[in-house]
């Protein structure tokens, strides 16, 4: 009974999946704890923890067993002939052929190297000392490059780069990346001279004004949950750098931050986070437990997520005529004399700064585009680390024509680098781009999402969503997934359009 017997194995392979998946939870779990709540003297066994872990992890998806099983599964058509098991175990097929490549000495010895490193970078950064944390740099790079080798079977020039981006955008090459990145610059930069020529600039005078940060919390929580994120499975949490860890079914972890007078960045945060936070909500966990099919298709859609509703939503002015009434009750005197269009204009302020975490959502892309090149040089090796700060400062000048004060400003503002993620910026922009295409097929299908968001009515947009990325899982390849959802593959135009429309409006350019 070859059916059965292969059922079982299915089973089966699900069943070690889920394990497996449960450890990788428990990492998720002591990851958050590390950035909201460990006091700093816990840094040395939490890296130990994290490294035992991460190994478990490993030893326990590599096993030969899970090869066995999901052999018996792939030579059985009738599980083949249902289109998501299928998928399932196609997305099953990559994760073990490229886990099975990293030895574990190597899968420990980078979770913990990425832990002490990290821990390292948060002092160096601290004193703006590059020198300090150069040696963990130079060791995150040799470790990532290690890893690269191994995927490709000791390969080199791009493929390592190449190799490295896969892990988080699967399928994705840099030089597509970078054909995509090169027509959307050079639709950038004119865009971003015209702006700063104008006469009109917008006053950002909402992000001087002074608000308790008990007040942005609740309102931060009264948004969370009118956009549709499911606080019962989730929190809201504050961490020096806001990000989502989508933990277990059920257990969605989001964070930001605030400041007394920046009340729109923590809200903008709280916006991202959230759309990163309602697209966990929305996988299959609990249909799926542990399995692709419950996993996010890659990266940039899961930024795509955050940023459609931190930018398509949150900076548009349906947005605010809904919530600056609301904004006036809960955060108080310091905000009445704003009006909905103030806070309009004033968060599409379009502004060359140093740091990539407040930068506006049209120069933001020139930041990415820049650690892009560099961290390819690095892993290349045609960028000696310790020449980093100098070309770092160089392409800031030619990009955004600022002089970087010191590396804190400069080469040091990243987390993405220490905890030895090389391949991961692209996916920032990626995001972007698949957010202003979906965001195009959104606006077509559902005509009056501009006067629902006016009335604060986010559920036909939550529902679209959840209808044709979220559900799907890791069903279908991201470049796929956004063919089916918009009917084209992923073009700059949509992007372009927007950010033009956008800085027509606010800039008359
Ligand atoms: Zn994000």
């Amino acid at each position: 009974m070859p059916m059965s017997r292969n059922r079982d194995a299915y089973a089966e392979l699900q069943r070690l999946l889920r394990e497996v998946d449960t450890l990788r939870s428990i990492q998720a779990t002591l990851g958050w704890d590390q950035e909201t709540m460990m006091p700093p003297a816990g840094a040395p066994a939490r890296a130990e923890q994290l490294a035992l872990v991460a190994a478990l992890g490993h030893e326990r998806s590599t096993d030969e067993r899970v090869g066995a099983l999901l052999a018996e599964c792939e030579a059985d058509a009738t599980l083949l002939a249902d289109e998501r098991v299928a998928a399932n175990l196609r997305e099953i097929r990559r994760d073990y052929d490229r886990a099975r490549r990293l030895p574990t000495a190597l899968v420990r010895e980078f979770a913990e190297t990425a832990s002490l490193s990290m821990n390292a970078w948060k002092e160096a950064r601290q004193r703006s000392d590059f020198a300090a944390f150069a040696p963990w740099l130079a060791k995150v790079v040799e470790l990532n490059r290690r890893k690269a080798e191994c995927y490709t079977d000791g390969g080199s020039g791009s493929a390592l780069y190449d190799a490295l981006l896969d892990e988080y955008e699967p399928g994705a090459r840099a030089a597509d990346v970078e054909s995509i990145f090169t027509e959307l610059r050079g639709a950038l930069v004119p865009m971003i001279a015209e702006v700063a020529g104008a006469a009109a600039q917008p006053d950002d005078a909402p992000f001087r004004a002074a608000v308790p940060i008990p007040a942005q919390q609740e309102l931060g929580r009264f948004v969370l949950e009118r956009l549709g994120f499911d606080l019962m499975a989730g929190r809201l949490d504050t961490s020096t750098h806001p990000f989502c860890e989508g933990a277990a079914a059920g257990d969605t972890r989001l964070t930001t931050r605030y400041a007394e007078t920046r009340f729109p960045d923590a809200l903008s945060s709280t916006l991202h986070e959230a759309g990163h936070g309602m697209y966990e909500q929305g996988l299959p966990k609990r249909e799926f437990p542990g399995q692709p099919l419950a996993q996010s298709a890659s990266l940039s859609i899961h930024e795509s997520q955050s940023r459609l509703w931190e930018n398509m939503v949150g900076r548009s002015p349906e947005f605010w005529q809904w919530l600056m009434p609301v904004a006036h009750r809960v955060l108080g005197a310091s905000t009445h004399r704003f009006s909905p269009d103030d806070l309009y204009r004033a968060v599409n302020r379009v502004e060359r700064t140093l740091i990539r975490v407040d930068a506006d959502e049209t120069t933001y892309n020139l930041h990415i585009m820049l650690r892009f090149d560099l961290e390819r040089a690095l892993i290349s090796g045609d960028l000696a680390i310790a020449d980093l700060p100098a070309a770092w400062n160089d392409r800031v000048r030619s990009d955004l024509g600022l002089e970087v004060p010191d590396d804190a400003r400069g080469c040091l503002q990243d987390i993405h680098w220490p905890m030895a993620a090389f391949g991961y910026f692209a996916t920032y922009t990626l995001g972007t781009l698949y957010a202003a295409q979906l965001w195009d097929a959104i606006r077509r299908d559902l005509a009056d999402l501009p006067d629902q968001i006016a009335r604060g009515e986010f559920g036909a947009l939550l529902g679209w969503l959840r209808e044709n990325v979220h559900r799907h899982g890791r069903r279908y390849p991201a470049g796929e997934l956004c063919r089916r959802a918009t009917g084209a593959p992923l073009d700059a135009a949509p992007l372009i359009g927007y950010l033009r429309g956008k800085l027509a409006a606010v800039y008359g350019v």
